[in-house]
């Protein structure tokens, strides 16, 4: 697997980077102390040491199973976000991460991200926050030949409130517009419907406020059946997948671990092409499914486009695609020719214009061919 190309569709922006690229940030920010999320300072780790970092983060693993463990989870974020202070943090460290991606053998990355979340943090609106990450994907590709796209995103449980309510307790309607007005057809920009609990936020209220972005042709994401459990997954069932696809016209699907339970759901997804978005490795940390009862295989094996991806690598392990599927292989039987499909439905359910797809399935072919030569 280390040499095979691959494609990455769910790998979210703050939970990507490097811890070289945090100790960086941080040192040019003089920031001196790790935060949660909340504000507490985190003891005995040190915002400018990468080692100190990665050892956080082994812990923060660690712990899944713990009562605690996804309140610490949670809380990790606060480290990544509170380094990026400034509208060129935003830039340099999108356009960083699509280019270490493509150097670790993936085609195309779609980082995504919650505008309203950075602006804790980094000054300027939320149009220019969307607007430098959006240039720091376009970046990659003009000064590296990396491609990527960045997905806006926002949360479910904060998307939806009366029209008086701050923006930042509204962000639905407003992130779908700032998406339509960014998004081009020869550079797409997408939207993710993020955010925990699923199942009180289901898709169908979010219809009329993505209307915006819908009209504009932008391609949309949703976190969906990702948050139930094995074996039935009733926590978020099949039906929050097809209410993105059906009510949102979803593109592709985050997750959507519980369409094992549902063959109609399945159907629905095959047959509209949607893309699904697999993230194993983070389902098993958190506790909903483990690796090797994830239904993955079953999901290809039954003609879905599934892809595979990271989600938060700084806070699972497997800091790539590549990794995640070393990882997986194994407990799961997969071989080159599943690594190689998920690459290709990667391709396939990108959000990218035609004239991208065309240059990623070159990429693709070419890469496909030296290593069947080498090999
Ligand atoms: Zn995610």
């Amino acid at each position: 697997m280390a040499d095979s190309p691959t494609v990455e569709l769910h790998r979210h922006f703050e939970a990507g980077l490097l811890p070289e690229t945090i100790a960086r940030l941080a040192a040019r920010h003089g920031v001196t102390e790790a935060r949660t999320r909340a504000g507490q300072v985190v003891e005995g780790v040190d915002p400018q040491d990468p080692a100190s970092i990665r050892a956080y983060y082994a812990s923060v693993a660690a712990g899944f199973g713990l009562p605690d463990g996804f309140t610490r989870f949670h809380q990790s974020f606060g480290l990544p976000l509170s380094v990026l202070r400034a509208l060129d943090d935003l830039e340099q460290a999108a356009c960083d991460q699509v280019a270490w991606c493509a150097a670790h053998g993936s085609l195309h990355t779609e980082l995504r991200g919650s505008p309203f979340t950075y602006q804790e943090q980094v000054g300027g609106s939320i149009d220019e926050i969307a607007a430098a990450l959006v240039a720091g994907v376009d970046r990659a590709w003009r000064e590296h030949g990396a491609s990527g796209t960045f997905i806006l995103a926002f949360s479910r449980q904060k998307g939806l409130a009366p029209a008086d309510a701050p923006l930042a307790a509204r962000q639905a309607e407003p992130v779908a517009r700032l998406a339509a007005s960014l998004h081009r057809a020869d550079r797409p920009v997408g939207l993710d419907l993020a955010g925990f609990p699923e199942a009180p936020w289901p898709p169908r209220l979010f219809k009329a406020a993505l209307a915006p972005a819908r009209e504009a042709g932008v391609p949309l994401t949703v976190h969906a059946g990702e948050q139930g459990r094995f074996p039935d997954f009733a926590g978020a069932p099949a039906a929050l997948v097809v209410e993105a696809v059906e009510d949102l016209s979803a593109r592709r699907i985050g997750h959507g671990t519980a369409l094992v339970s549902s063959a109609s759901a399945r159907a629905l997804v095959r047959d509209r092409g949607v893309g699904v978005e697999c993230c194993p490795v983070s389902n098993d940390r958190m506790g909903f499914v483990p690796v090797a009862r994830h239904p993955l295989p079953l999901l290809l094996a039954d003609g879905l486009a599934v892809s595979l991806s990271t989600d938060d690598p700084l806070m699972f392990g497997p800091f790539t695609v590549a990794e995640t599927f070393d990882e997986i292989a194994r407990p799961l039987g997969l071989g080159d020719e599943a690594a190689l499909a998920l690459a290709v439905n990667g391709i396939e359910t990108a959000f990218v214009s035609d004239e991208r797809r065309a240059t990623l399935r070159h990429r693709l072919r070419a890469l496909a061919a030296g290593n069947d030569e080498g090999s």
